[in-house]
Parts: C-alpha cells; structure tokens; sequence
C-alpha cells in the first residue's frame, strides 16, 4: 500500500470511509514522510523490538514501525477507525491492534503477554490531551520501557526538558527526569499534519535510566513533595508541604530539614534540584 505519509494518501483513506475527526480524541494525523523517518531513527527500531504504539490514528507510523520491528501492538480508542487499521495494516502479520483506551488499559500485562515482560520501546504520536498522564503513568506503572519517542505540543517538549528556576520547570519536569533522560529530536510544525493542529509540535525521545539519578527511600513520598510544592507554586516550600492534605509534616519540621540543608527556610519548590528535593524527601522519611 502506498505510504500515509503522503497528504493526498492519507486523504483518499479518509475520503474512502468517510471519516469525522473527533476533537475529543485529540486527532492530527501525521503527513510527512521526513518526520516519520526522524522518528523512526531517533527511536532506533530494530527487529528485536516490540513496540507499543499509543493512537495509531488510519496506520501511519505503525506501518513504519511494523517495517522495522518485529513485533508492534498498536492501542487506539477510537472504533470508527478499526476498520480503516484494518485495510491499511493488512499487508503485516506482526501488528496487533487494541480498540481500548490506553489509560484504562493494564499496559504491564500487555508487555507480560506481547513481549514476556521485557522491555518495550514506547513509539507515539500523543493525542495531546491526555500526554501528561500517558506519560506518568507509564513511568509510574513500572511498565518496563526502554525508551519513550513521542511527539508532544512544543511546551510539553520544554516542560519535561526545564531545570530549577525556569517557568517551565514544574512536577512533569521532575518527574520525566527521575526516570529518564530527555532530548528533543525535531520541532514539527502544524502543517505536518491533517487537520493542523493550533500549536507547534516536537518529537522527545526519553530514554529510561537503569539507575535512577537521585537515590530515595520512598518514592511516592518524592512524588508527594513534588506534587505538593507544584499545587502551589508562589508559596514557600514549607507551607505548600504542611498545607497540603494528604501529607502530615508540620512547617517546622519542613523547615528545620531545608535549613538543615543549607537551604533558606522561606525556598520555593521552583529552586529546587531534584537531588534537592531526593534529600529532602529522605530527611522527611521515618
Ligand atoms: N498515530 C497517528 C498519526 O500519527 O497520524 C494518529 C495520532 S493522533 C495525534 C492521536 C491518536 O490517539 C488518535 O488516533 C486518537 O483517536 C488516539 N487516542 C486518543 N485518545 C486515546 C486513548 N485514550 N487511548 C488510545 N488512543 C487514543
């Protein structure tokens, strides 16, 4: 079949089934070829891999990924578009395609069941609405990963990438970084896609650390913090720690450990390092 990545392909398709973009699916189907390849080598696929691919859309980039991989489990919510993975993924036996919503999906069991729980590399162009919490619950779900590539919205891409004292540097950043390194591949703009979407786009290639950079004791406590010190962002680090429900740590324990660390007792969580915020959790932790 001729490639997808081509407008005028990806249109006949579209014209063929007669298909409607749904908004709240957060659909943009990728058309051009150059991006397709830079993912594909930013992702380094080769036929040891299995794939998963979040939102597979009419089959684009998993036509790619099933040239390359040996084997490619493609999840997509959105049944109006079977049909048409059907027709333009016929030409592969090495795909399987999941009509389910990839949030509500036990993605672990997938890995256990497609790749006898080991490791995976993530391939995705992101329905945008949902990337911070496809993102984190991958990390957060120990699903065994490689790496992640996916393209994102441009701020996302920032965002995961953003260091101490930048006003992108939030929980995402944090997070993404605790478990693996960042590094935006390409910048895409809106007219690589169908329809084109209102803000620009980039690939991020996040690749999954054997060892974790900063060493804790607890780490849904390091996530707490985070979390705590993010929910409000201008307060001191002490108060948003002691206001914040579900942790029980009064503003003079917080603050005695941050002076303990040599840090002022009055800190923002936005000067805080990672490492910084490893610390503080383990000073935290009984
Ligand atoms: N991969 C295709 C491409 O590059 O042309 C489509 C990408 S489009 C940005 C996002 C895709 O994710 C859509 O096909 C959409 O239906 C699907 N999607 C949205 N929410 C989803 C969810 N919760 N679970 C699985 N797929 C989802």
């Amino acid at each position: 079949m001729a490639t997808l990545g081509i407008p005028q392909n990806t249109i006949a398709i579209l014209q063929k089934y007669s298909f409607v973009f749904q908004k709240k699916y957060g659909q943009n189907f990728l058309v051009d070829t150059h991006v397709l390849e830079k993912i594909m080598d930013a992702a380094e696929i080769t036929k040891e891999d299995c794939v998963v691919e979040i939102g597979p859309g009419i089959g684009t980039m998993t036509q790619y990924l099933a040239e390359r991989a040996r084997e490619v489990v493609a999840v997509e919510i959105d049944k109006k578009l079977i049909p048409i993975l059907e027709e333009t993924l016929a030409a592969y036996d090495n795909v399987t395609v999941l009509n389910e919503d990839v949030l509500k999906l036990d993605l672990n069991r997938i890995v256990e069941e497609s790749n006898q729980g080991k490791e995976v590399k993530v391939v995705a162009n992101l329905p945008y609405y949902i990337t911070t919490p496809i993102i984190m619950s991958l990390f957060e779900k120990h699903v065994p990963l490689k790496s992640v590539t996916v393209m994102v919205q441009k701020e996302v891409a920032e965002r995961m990438q953003a260091g101490p004292e930048s006003d992108n540097y939030g929980a995402l950043s944090l997070a993404v970084q605790y478990y693996a390194k960042p590094e935006v591949v390409a910048n895409v703009p809106p007219n690589c896609f169908i329809p084109r979407p209102k803000v620009g786009s980039a690939v991020i290639r996040l690749t999954r650390y054997e060892t974790y950079p900063v060493a804790v004791k607890d780490e849904n406590l390091l996530f707490a913090l985070i979390r705590a010190a993010f929910n409000q962002r201008r307060k001191t680090l002490a108060n948003s720690i002691s206001n914040a429900p579900n942790l029980s740590f009064s503003r003079e324990e917080v603050t005695q450990a941050l002076v303990q660390m040599e840090l002022s007792s009055t800190v923002r969580g936005e000067a805080l390092t990672l490492e910084q915020f490893a610390a503080l959790s383990n000073r935290l932790c009984i």
